[in-house]
C-alpha cells in the first residue's frame, strides 16, 4: 500500500481482472453451497459436516480480528485524515457500538418472543392435556434467539425437520398452531441472525473485488482472494445449512449463498469500472470503509464469540458432555478456520 493520498491504482492484466469476476463467482459459490447441498445427504459423515461448522467458526473469528479489526484501525488512522479522526481511535468505538446494538437487538428479540410464547402456553395449558410435550416456552426460546445453537441430535430439531418435512404427526388443532407459532418464529429469528453474519461478511467481500479491481499486485491477490472467499463461504455456508426452516422458505439458503457469492465479483466490476477515478486510499473511502469495517469486526466479533463458542460449546450441556476427543478435535477445526483465515490476512 502506498503511503500518499493519491489513486495509485493498477491498470495491467484487464483480462484476467475481468475474468476473475467469473472465477471468483464459481469458487465462491462452490463454498457456500457445498454445505447446504450435503446436509440431507445420508453419506457425509458427522465428522465432516462438524469440520465444516467449526472450520467456518474459526474463519469467522478470524475474520472480525484480522480481516475487519485490523483495516479499520488503518482505515480510520490514515494519514489522509485530518481534525477529530486523528484525535481519537475511532475503530475499537465503533466495533464496541456494534457489539451492542446486536446484543440489545437479541434481548429485545428474546423478550418479545417469549411474552408471545408464554401467551400461548397459556391458552394452550387451559384446554390442552398434553402440554409438556407440545410447548416449552423457555426451549422453544433458547433456539429462536440463538439458532446458531441448534443441534442435529436435539429433540427439538428433530421434531421440527419433521415439520419441514410435512411429516408432522400432529393432531391436535391447538398444538398444531402453537407449533406452527413456534417454528414460524424460530425461522424468522434464525433468518435474522444469519441476515446479521451475512452483513457482517458481505461489506468485507465488496471491499476486496474492489481492491482486487484496481491493485498492482493483481497475481498474489487473486489466489490469496479465491481462497479467501472459498473459506468465508464454507462458514457462511455450514451455518446457513444448519438452519432449521419451514419449506416454504427452504430457497432462502440459496439466495442468501447467491448474495453473498455475488458480492466480491461486483467489487470487482464496480472497481474495474471506475478504476480511474476511484482511490482507496482517499479521505471518503478511507473514512467510509473504515466505519463499515469496524461495525462489521464487532458483528462478527459477537457472533462469534458468544453465539458460536458461547452458546454453541461452552454453555451448551451436550457439547461439554462429550468426550476429550471430539471436543479436542472441535477445537483442531476451530483453530485450523482461525489460522487459516489469520494466515490469508497477510495479504487480502
Ligand atoms: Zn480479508
Amino acid at each position: 500500500m502506498s503511503d500518499d493520498c493519491s489513486a495509485d491504482n493498477g491498470t495491467t492484466r484487464t483480462g484476467l481482472r475481468i475474468g476473475s469476476i467469473f472465477i471468483i463467482l464459481v469458487t465462491s459459490l462452490i463454498g457456500t453451497c457445498l454445505p447446504i447441498f450435503l446436509r440431507s445427504s445420508s453419506f457425509v459423515p458427522r465428522w465432516a459436516f462438524e469440520f465444516a461448522k467449526f472450520f467456518g467458526s474459526g474463519v469467522i473469528i478470524a475474520t472480525a480480528f484480522i480481516h475487519l479489526l485490523a483495516p479499520a484501525f488503518d482505515e480510520l488512522g490514515s494519514e489522509c485524515l485530518s481534525g477529530t479522526w486523528t484525535e481519537y481511535d475511532w475503530a475499537p468505538a465503533f466495533a464496541m457500538l456494534a457489539v451492542y446494538c446486536i446484543f440489545f437487538a437479541e434481548v429485545a428479540a428474546y423478550r418479545i418472543g417469549s411474552a408471545k410464547l408464554a401467551k400461548l402456553n397459556i391458552q394452550y395449558n387451559t384446554s390442552g392435556p398434553h402440554d409438556e410435550f407440545h410447548t416449552h416456552p423457555s426451549n422453544i426460546h433458547e433456539h429462536s434467539t440463538s439458532p446458531q445453537n441448534v443441534k442435529i441430535n436435539s429433540p427439538r430439531v428433530e421434531k421440527n425437520l419433521d415439520v419441514e418435512n410435512g411429516l408432522s404427526t400432529e393432531t391436535s388443532s391447538e398444538s398444531d398452531t402453537v407449533n406452527q407459532m413456534a417454528s414460524k418464529s424460530e425461522a424468522v429469528a434464525q433468518l435474522i441472525a444469519v441476515a446479521v453474519l451475512e452483513f457482517g461478511v458481505i461489506l468485507h467481500s465488496i471491499i476486496i473485488g474492489l481492491t482486487l479491481a484496481v491493485n498492482d499486485q493483481f497475481t498474489i491477490l487473486f489466489i490469496v482472494i479465491i481462497f479467501h472467499q472459498m473459506f468465508e463461504g464454507l462458514g457462511l455456508g455450514s451455518r446457513l445449512s444448519a438452519l432449521i426452516l419451514p419449506r416454504s422458505v427452504a430457497w432462502s439458503r440459496y439466495a442468501a449463498a447467491v448474495l453473498y457469492s455475488i458480492c466480491t465479483p461486483i467489487g470487482v466490476a464496480v472497481g474495474l469500472g471506475v478504476r480511474e477515478s476511484y482511490n482507496g486510499n482517499g479521505i471518503a473511502a478511507n473514512i467510509t470503509s473504515g466505519i463499515l469495517d469496524a461495525l462489521s469486526a464487532g458483528i462478527l466479533l459477537y457472533t462469534g464469540l458468544v453465539e458460536l463458542l458461547g452458546h454453541e460449546i461452552l454453555f451448551n450441556p451436550r457439547m461439554m458432555k462429550s468426550s476429550n476427543l471430539r471436543l479436542t478435535y472441535i477445537f483442531v477445526c476451530i483453530l485450523l478456520g482461525s489460522g487459516l483465515m489469520a494466515l490469508l490476512g497477510r495479504w487480502a
